[in-house]
């Protein structure tokens, strides 16, 4: 019966999860109803890859009927180049990314990749194609080194641990007892929200795949290892196509345009020098986190007590 709607090839990560949790069931069946909504259309091909220019058409999009979360969104992200988004809590970032992903379908507009509607091609060869890390990782009940090869399971030992010095987790792996075979999630190796992160930042750096999704890529980490990562993070954005949401909006001040938006519309578009100048929302959240008390992370430097 499952089989009925589980796409084959997400079979092998959920026999995976079948057999080693069965505590999982839950997030598995969460897992499910998506993977029910989103299909391949019928005689969907694989995306076929020329420059990964990106294009969000005019897209719409709720969770639910009743509240319509984003509102004719458009921009584009040419070949190669980095977008970012930045604008309040809650006002549909995320949601962009997730789209992108497929793990909703729009209800009105299209996103395509170099004119393909995400929608016609094959989940499959689309998720290859991206490398996502999300704002909240879920690590697979696994060992580290599957959590990390996940994205490229032919990586040799020396491909995964150099992903992992590079996403700054390599020296933490390597003091467990089992090292890259610590087993992690409910039943294994506590891990912390940063080290989520930096284990979702090697599993990108990776799969090495021509388009990034960063949300909030480092906002779980302390500003030394997110100014460390981030020259990582950049050098692995060269010359790829990417969706960059930033909390901190230093991250993002070289990218190709930067848009704002709010409750769900894109309210400004540009690059930093010309929002800056436009002296609107970015303007005013420039200023705040110039001054400090836009930050959510811990004060970079403390004075000590006299
Ligand atoms: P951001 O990333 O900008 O903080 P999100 O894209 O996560 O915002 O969320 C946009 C809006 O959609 C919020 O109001 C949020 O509560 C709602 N939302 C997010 N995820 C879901 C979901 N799975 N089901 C229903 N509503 C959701
Ligand atoms: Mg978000």
């Amino acid at each position: 019966l499952i089989q009925l709607y589980i796409p084959l090839n997400f079979l092998g990560v959920l026999y995976r999860e079948i057999k080693q949790s069965l505590t999982d069931l839950d997030r598995m069946f969460t897992l499910l109803e998506r993977e029910r909504e989103i299909a391949d259309a019928p005689g969907a091909r694989p995306l076929a890859i020329e420059h990964a220019t990106v294009r969000f058409e005019h897209v719409d999009f709720g969770y639910h009927p009743e509240r319509q979360i984003l509102h004719d969104v458009s921009f584009e992200i040419p070949g190669g180049k980095t977008v970012a988004v930045v604008g309040p809590s809650g006002s549909g970032k995320s949601t962009l990314a997730r789209l992108l992903y497929r793990f909703y379908d729009v209800d009105g507009g299209r996103i395509t990749v170099d004119r393909q509607d995400v929608r016609q091609v094959t989940q499959d060869s689309l998720r290859r194609a991206i490398g996502i890390v999300p704002q909240d990782t879920v690590l697979f009940n696994d060992s580290v080194r599957y959590n990390i090869a996940y994205g490229r399971t032919s990586a040799t030992q020396a491909e995964i641990e150099a992903a992992a010095r590079a996403a700054h987790i390599h020296a933490f792996i390597a003091a467990q007892p089992r090292g890259y075979d610590t087993m992690v999630g409910e039943r294994g190796l506590k891990v912390s929200g940063g080290e989520k992160q930096r284990i979702a930042i090697a599993r990108t750096l990776l799969k090495n795949p021509p388009m990034l999704i960063f949300d909030e890529a480092t906002s779980a980490l302390d500003s030394a290892s997110e100014r460390a990562i981030q020259g990582e993070l950049a050098s692995a954005a060269r010359g790829k196509t990417a969706l960059v949401i930033a909390h901190r909006l230093s991250t993002i001040v070289d990218a190709h345009q930067i848009i704002v938006l709010e409750s769900g519309r894109v309210t400004e578009r540009g690059t930093h020098a010309e929002l800056l100048a436009s002296g609107g929302t970015y303007a005013r959240m420039w200023k705040l986190q110039q001054s400090g008390s836009g930050e959510r992370s811990m004060p970079e430097q403390t004075v000590p007590a006299t």
